[in-house]
């Protein structure tokens, strides 16, 4: 399986870069195949509506509702680091044949400027809508809402909601279709939720720490009752500041943390540095900002929960 991460390049607008190098060389991904050739009401070539996510999750969740009425794709691909993603001409060319955007909203997609810009007449709907969100706690982007909503799946069920209305404006006759779709996919989230609390419930109180690259477990650190870690608060400004390693060190050290954690999209060097010099190991990959492969361990958001929920317990346990 092509390795998706970009172990050893700190700075983000390289990781971007190299990221989408990486995956140009590894993948052929159908999803930049459709839609380019229409002009005018736009559309994708079968005739289906042609509707645009920013990221591969949001893909995901707009899928399970909009079943096979509607076709979906994800602006940025597998792998991509979501937070400084730099559209390409061809991202462009491909909205123009879109007839709505799904985006997360709360800062997230401040690179998507430049699709709404050029593309007037094609609403962008905001996900997060309805959330309260929580404030991201420190450093640059102190106070602004923290994006990673999706990862908890309670909210989630409103992400489901607003796709569920969204869809149900641009294809009304669709509507007992999106809202059975809904409904099913509701039931799995509530499902899932059950089974992330009696996990996370198994490890000792007193280890529950999820030390991790990215500041993007607030949700699912504060509906399981974790404390959350992390090296920099949002990939947005992912600066290696000594001041940011000595802190993560001092935490690990301090509540002797066995192991500690990465994102797929992010270089896992800096932390395995933490690891080196904590005496915590590198318990692995967390999936968060993008799916894994279909093949992978993150292949949609309820499995990608799941993988995250089986490394941390894993990172845990093996002290
Ligand atoms: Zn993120």
């Amino acid at each position: 399986m092509p390795q998706l991460r970009t172990d050893g390049q700190a700075h983000s607008g390289l990781r971007t870069h190299l990221t989408r190098a990486l995956l140009g060389a590894a993948l052929v991904v159908p999803l930049l195949a459709g839609g380019c050739g229409r002009s005018g009401t736009g559309g994708a070539p079968d005739g289906r509506p042609l509707v645009l996510t920013t990221f591969t999750i949001l893909a995901d969740m707009a899928r399970q509702v909009a079943g096979e009425r509607v076709r979906v794709e994800s602006i940025t691909k597998l792998g991509a680091e979501i937070h400084g993603y730099e559209p390409s001409p061809s991202d462009l060319k491909r909205a123009s044949g879109a007839q709505m955007v799904l985006e997360n909203g709360f800062g997230l997609e401040r690179w998507a400027e430049r699709f709404y810009a050029s593309l007037r007449d094609v609403p962008h709907v905001t996900l997060t809508e309805g959330i309260t969100p929580l404030p991201i706690a420190s450093d640059a982007y102190r106070g602004q809402p923290n994006p990673h909503a999706w990862m908890s799946p309670r909210l989630a069920k409103v992400y489901v909601e607003n796709i569920r209305r969204a869809l149900t404006r641009l294809d009304p006759a669709g509507e007992t279709t999106f809202r059975r779709n809904a409904e099913r996919y509701n039931a799995q989230l509530d499902a899932l939720h059950n089974e992330l609390q009696l996990s996370l419930a198994r490890i000792p109180p007193s280890q529950r720490v999820l030390a991790t690259c990215e500041g993007a477990f607030s949700y699912l650190a504060r509906d399981y009752g974790l404390t959350e870690a992390y090296l920099w608060p949002v990939n947005a400004e992912a600066q290696i500041t000594p001041q940011r390693m000595a802190r993560l060190i001092a935490l690990v050290k301090e509540r002797q943390v066995p192991a500690v954690f990465c994102e797929s999209t992010v270089s896992a060097e800096p932390q395995k540095q933490v690891a080196r010099q904590s005496g915590a190991r590198f318990g692995g990959v967390f999936h968060v900002d993008s799916l894994s492969l279909p093949d992978g361990p993150a292949p949609n958001l309820l499995e990608l929960q799941r993988h995250n929920v089986r490394t941390l317990q894993a990172g845990l346990a093996g002290s």
